[in-house]
């Protein structure tokens, strides 16, 4: 794999600093790496990436294993001694809010769960409020993974909404009624630790371009569909906020021009007013009320443990045309809408997240067809269309990369 742009290295203008995240980089991407390699990689001298490395092993931020060459009859020389980041040398936690749950989980430097722990909250509490609980659970997480403290990087938070990523402020979240809450602030204060903030679903992008699916790719977009519908840019390894935080908000683009449902953000005919969850389920509501006895009226009806949204599927999977007419109708505009954010972006990989994921079976190829089919010039036939790496994690593995990046972004005097 050829590393991005950014990864390259340099002997003459940069500073030791950016030599040492291209190290950093590099080994995240690539894995396990020699050092003659390494300095191939990211055109440095031999010695630069000998002196570097030799710091962060002493850091214990790296680890150097000897590995045999392959081969049981081959005479070999010296065996390899391949350096890597190593998993445990520090921590971070991630905090993914949602509507009426947040999951907190910590996480090592590969942003691999170590806990994670679920709660619902009242969506009548005061912000405050909730927030207090998060930081409850986030001080009972690191004491139950016994992590020392000093390698925790940091708190990441995936809030839902617009996010100012700068004040770490959760602007507005009209679905939480939250309205400029400072979350960076409130819990920097209790918690002393860096805490950052950024729109969910943005943070998932992020987690997909670092530790997932998208490693290598330079433009991703990564798109959520649940209660809402969202989607995060991510360019050359940095996410793409726009000028003012409002970057990707493909919920919210007009698909219906006249007569279509009234939006959250007081517009009408919004994608999301076509693809979430609760839409799908007072649609296919209304349908199995007038179609009594009918597979959707069947599942929806069943008393088991599945989500609405889980019953709908399995309506659809289970031949239900009413179901699946519906489902074919839904995907065609979601597949409008990406082929409009592939126009504007020209992505190698898109990701789809949340019920989009979970009823990839059903939707992805409905999606893909559409999408080749009305993006401009074949843009859309070399696009990879996916459904996330980390599955339900895919929020709170984002939260953590959000601080895990920091990390790998940090500008370090000496080290
Ligand atoms: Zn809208």
């Amino acid at each position: 794999m050829t590393p991005s742009k950014n990864l390259l290295g340099s002997n003459i203008n940069l500073v030791k600093s950016h030599n040492i995240q291209a190290i950093l980089l590099s080994l995240l991407q690539e894995g396990p790496v020699s050092r003659v390699e390494l300095a191939e990689k990211l055109s440095l001298s031999n010695t630069t990436i000998t002196n570097l490395t030799s710091e962060l092993l002493d850091q214990g931020i790296i680890l150097e294993e000897q590995v045999e060459a392959p081969g049981k009859h081959r005479r070999v020389g010296r065996p390899r001694r391949m350096l890597q980041l190593l998993p445990s040398a520090r921590y971070a936690i991630g905090v993914h809010i949602g509507v009426g749950s947040f999951r907190v989980a910590v996480t090592n430097l590969f942003a691999e769960i170590l806990k994670s722990e679920i709660e619902s909250f009242d969506l009548a509490s005061p912000p405050e409020q909730v927030i207090h609980t998060i930081l409850q659970f986030v001080e009972k997480a690191i004491a139950a993974c016994d992590i020392d403290r000093q390698r925790v990087i940091g708190v990441g938070v995936g809030a839902s909404g617009l996010v100012n990523y700068t004040q770490g402020v959760n602007v507005l979240a009209p679905r939480l009624g939250w309205e400029n809450v400072p979350i960076q602030q409130i819990m920097e204060n209790q918690l002393h630790l860096p805490v950052c903030v950024d729109n969910n679903v943005r943070t998932m992008a992020l987690a997909e371009a670092f530790f997932g699916d998208g490693r290598g790719a330079r433009v991703l977009a990564f798109v959520y569909g649940r209660i809402g519908v969202g989607s995060g840019i991510v360019v050359n390894g940095q996410v793409f906020r726009g000028s003012d935080a409002g970057a990707g908000e493909i919920g919210h683009t007009t698909i219906i021009p006249q007569g279509g449902d009234l939006c959250t953000c007081g517009n009408t005919g919004c994608l999301e007013t076509l693809l979430s969850e609760p839409v799908w389920l007072s649609h296919l509501q209304e349908l199995a009320a007038t179609h009594p006895g009918s597979l959707i009226a069947t599942c929806l009806e069943s008393n088991g443990t599945e989500t609405p949204i889980e019953r709908i599927f399995a309506a659809a999977r289970q031949g239900d045309e009413l179901t699946r007419q519906f489902i074919q109708e839904r995907a065609c505009y979601l597949g409008i809408a990406i082929a409009n954010l592939v126009n504007v972006l020209n992505p190698e990989l898109i990701i789809l997240g949340g019920m989009f994921a979970q009823g990839s079976d059903l939707i992805l190829p409905i999606v893909e067809a559409k999408m080749r089919e009305a993006a401009f010039a074949g843009l859309g036939e070399k696009v990879r269309l996916v459904t996330t790496s980390f599955g339900w994690r895919a929020g709170v593995v984002g939260a953590a990369a959000l601080a895990l990046t920091t990390f790998f972004y940090q500008q370090r005097e000496g080290i």
